[in-house]
């Protein structure tokens, strides 16, 4: 079989991939892997903006930026990466400007910034209500300009580790149904999040997790997958999302009785709180039979902002309104509940975006990740809205240096005779008759449990629940049917290997989910409602084995803010 040799991979062709690649393109020959055209990629769904300091509407501070990330990740961000994080952004933002990012304007020219979710000053730069899309177009063009190859709809499925270095990967040919082999001097994992493990999320169909159960079956870890972020304001039903930028705009949460309940949660900042605090408070509402019309759903009152303005700022939230709950935001309120939105954790790497293999911080030589697979922790246990397109282009970016540093030291290295074993198997198991159960059955069984039993509020005997359906769902899949054998654009194979993703990484959230008895930022345990610092201050770790994941553990980098309460 021909083996492509190429110097440097980059997986994924959102933000974080192709800001990767516009970097090491300067001095190598780099090419993006992609399931889905690069320029569809989640990134291009983000509607609220990107975060900076730049002070443009007032006075504002790297400090300020970086002390608001580290109590909004409630103490569990290294925060040697987030004063990375917030200290690059400037510079990043302009560099995407001076390569023709549109964004919003003030009168007198700026860059404009609104307020948003636990951010202290307004510090979102955003283009209207369609910053990701802007901006992964912007990067889109400079790759065309830079001539970097891009092989499209072709899917990773495997891994090569040889002695424990990144040595290549295996890649099925979407339009042809063939395996490839790369071999590869540096291999940046940029794959993107993990939303479709849940039955209501605002994530794109693609967004499957795969490369977090590829590197997870190698035998390297991934890190804190209990800390999901559920977005406050899905649509209700789908949970297309709402962007927090229609409250950083000045809309209201409203429950059956008018009431702008956040006043009970977080009095000082209302709904601009943090979102792990106003999804809570916004479930609480539900639960405790608030909602409207006793519904699972409260409202979002936008009618005071005026049409003017919502047309101008907020066009696609208009649209979406209309269209898939059949609501005219300049009217009527917004139908909301919370939504599975974001992975703070992910593929561990350090400041330089070198995947680790251990709670030491032993790097895994050749292998690189960047963006929302990763978890270089800047996030800690909960993000603040606008920090991930600027994670993504800051740490995309690191990556591209890192690579370009690290390759000198590096030449290719023999691929092992046995490295298409993996992935043949797992296409011909898929392919030879095994049984009658139905892909989508499996799917929607555990999308469920996952959204009713691994939510905004946690507690032992739901997660134990999750756990064992994950388990009955894990046997059920050694019998599932694949009706389509050809190879031409057989979706039906690709959806039964992204559902082996889920499978994998979703036990992992849950038994890390069980495992971890305190709250902290997204993870909330009904029957540990508090904060543990003693215990578990620290980053979860957790390992493959066949009986199901193992766990270590790894200390937290604490530099500038000690651990306080927090309150907003
Ligand atoms: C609706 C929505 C709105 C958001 N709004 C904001 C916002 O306003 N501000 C903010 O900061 N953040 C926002 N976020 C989060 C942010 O958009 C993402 O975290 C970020 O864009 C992720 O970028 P990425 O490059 O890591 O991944 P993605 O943009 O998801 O790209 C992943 C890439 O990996 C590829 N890929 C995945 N698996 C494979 C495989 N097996 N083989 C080959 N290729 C593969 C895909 O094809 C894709 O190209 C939002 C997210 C959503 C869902």
């Amino acid at each position: 079989m021909e083996i492509i040799k190429q110097e440097v991979l980059i997986i994924g062709g959102g933000l974080a991939g192709m800001r990767a690649a516009i970097e090491t393109s300067s001095q190598l020959d780099t090419a993006i892997i992609a399931k889905i055209h690069p320029a569809r990629s989640h990134s291009g769904a983000a509607q609220g903006g990107i975060a900076a300091s730049l002070g443009n509407s007032q006075a504002d501070s790297w400090e300020e930026h970086m002390f608001d990330t580290v109590k909004g990740g409630d103490y569990l961000g290294d925060q040697d990466s987030i004063e990375i994080l917030v200290k690059e952004a400037p510079e990043n933002i302009y560099e995407l400007e001076h390569m023709g990012a549109a964004f919003s304007r003030t009168k007198d020219g700026k860059i404009a910034q609104r307020p948003f979710g636990g951010h202290s000053n307004p510090r979102a730069c955003y283009a209207a209500d369609l910053t990701g899309h802007i901006l992964l177009h912007t990067l889109y063009e400079q790759l065309i300009k830079r001539k970097i190859k891009i092989y499209n709809e072709y899917y990773l499925l495997s891994l090569i580790l040889r002695n424990g270095i990144a040595a290549g990967i295996v890649v099925y040919d979407i339009k042809s149904g063939e395996l490839v082999i790369f071999q590869s001097k540096a291999i940046v994992f940029a794959t993107g999040g993990y939303g479709r493990a849940f039955k209501i999320t605002s994530n794109a169909h693609t967004n499957t997790g795969d490369g977090l159960s590829i590197i997870y079956r190698a035998g390297l870890p991934l890190e804190d997958l209990e800390f999901v972020q559920f977005h406050p304001t899905g649509l209700y039903k789908q949970g297309i999302l709402v962007t927090e930028g229609a409250r950083g705009e000045g809309g209201y949460l409203l429950n059956k009785d008018a009431e702008r309940f956040m006043q009970k949660y977080a009095p000082k900042m209302m709904e601009i709180a943090p979102r792990d605090i106003v999804a809570r408070a916004i479930q609480t509402e539900i639960d405790d039979g608030r909602g409207i019309d006793g519904k699972d759903y409260v409202h979002l009152d936008l009618r005071h902002l005026g049409g003017e303005k919502i047309l101008e700022l907020l066009p696609q939230i208009h649209e979406l309104a209309l269209m898939f709950s059949g609501v005219d935001c300049i009217k009527k309120p917004i139908p909301i509940q919370p939504t599975a939105h974001y992975s703070m954790g992910g593929i561990p790497v350090d400041i330089n975006c070198r995947v680790i293999k251990d709670k030491n911080n032993t790097i895994v030589p050749g292998l690189f990740a960047a963006g929302e697979c990763a978890c270089v922790s800047v996030h800690g246990a909960n993000r603040l809205g606008c920090n991930s397109l600027l994670e993504a282009v800051v740490f995309g970016r690191r990556a591209g240096k890192t690579v370009l540093n690290f390759i000198k030291e590096f030449n290719f290295i023999d691929l092992p005779d046995n490295c298409l074993d993996l992935a043949k198997e797992e296409i011909n198991t898929f392919l030879t008759p095994r049984g009658t159960e139905i892909l989508a059955d499996i799917r929607d069984d555990l999308q469920y449990t996952m959204t009713k039993n691994c939510g905004v509020f946690r507690k032992e005997e739901e997660l134990r629940t999750a756990l064992e359906t994950i388990k009955k769902l894990k046997t059920r899949f050694g019998f599932v049917k694949i009706t389509d054998k050809s190879k031409i654009y057989n979706t039906e194979l690709l959806e039964a290997i992204e559902l082996g993703h889920i499978l994998d990484f979703a036990e992992v959230i849950v038994v890390g989910a069980i495992l971890r008895k305190e709250s902290r930022g997204g993870h909330f345990r009904k029957d540990f409602p508090r904060r543990d610092d003693e215990n578990w201050l620290k980053h979860t770790l957790a390992y493959y084995s066949k009986d199901g994941p193992t766990f270590d553990y790894k200390a937290v980098k604490i530099t500038k803010f000690q651990p306080q309460e927090r309150k907003y």
